[in-house]
């Protein structure tokens, strides 16, 4: 099989970084600012960034419709941070007029650790990336990040935070088929595992 091609959504946020992970893990990759680049996609990552401000833009651009289209007929897609907040079904602490994409049946709350510490890191263990007994868990940034506050019947938690402080427990890491969504910056640490992952979610391989 020929390395899958897999979209960035570039309109804002953490790009670059991303497109180098997936390049590391194996996949040709496509920036996404138009319509037309989502043609031909095997996967979408959906960045960090500001929701808002992303979810503006593709309104602008018009691609709110044909993207929730193309993921309602399932096209694999990873969001982080603001890209899980775009995946959401529900949004809460949101701006009246953002728009997200309901790929996932989850209800997020944007900021949410504010009210604790605005931006911090921790290690987690992650569902089909830290599963065997010798795996090192996943170093986790989060910055300004959304927690998941409910979860559909069709949506895996694969990560909470489980550091015993105030947002201990938090959910931070879902997957429903072939859709990822987690509150934190896989991009930033130089560990591939989790876009990884996703190339085998693509692959039909998790
Ligand atoms: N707080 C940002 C938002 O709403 C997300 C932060 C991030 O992606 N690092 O949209």
């Amino acid at each position: 099989m020929t390395d899958p091609l897999i979209g960035v959504l570039a309109l804002q946020g953490g790009v670059v970084e991303h497109r180098a992970s997936l390049e590391r893990a194996g996949a040709r990759t496509r920036l996404v600012r138009r319509t037309a680049q989502l043609e031909g996609l095997d996967g979408l990552v959906l960045p960090g960034g500001e929701s808002t401000t992303m979810s503006k833009l593709l309104d602008i651009g018009g691609m709110l419709g044909p993207l929730r289209g193309m993921l309602a007929d399932g096209l694999p897609a990873f969001g982080t941070c603001a890209g899980l907040i775009l995946l959401a079904r529900e949004v809460l602490d949101t701006r009246a007029d953002a728009h997200s994409l309901g790929a996932l049946d989850i209800t997020v709350r944007r900021n949410a650790f504010g009210r604790q510490v605005d931006s911090f890191e921790t290690d987690l263990a992650v569902t089909g990336v830290t599963d065997g007994e010798d795996a090192a868990p996943v170093h986790a940034v989060f910055i300004r990040a959304p927690w998941v506050e409910g979860v559909g019947e069709d949506v895996s938690v694969i990560a909470r935070v489980s550091d015993g402080g105030a947002a201990h427990g938090a959910v931070v890491g879902v997957r429903q088929g072939p859709v990822l969504g987690i509150s934190f910056h896989p991009e930033l640490t130089g560990d591939d595992r989790l876009h990884r992952h996703f190339l085998d979610i693509v692959a039909g391989q998790a």
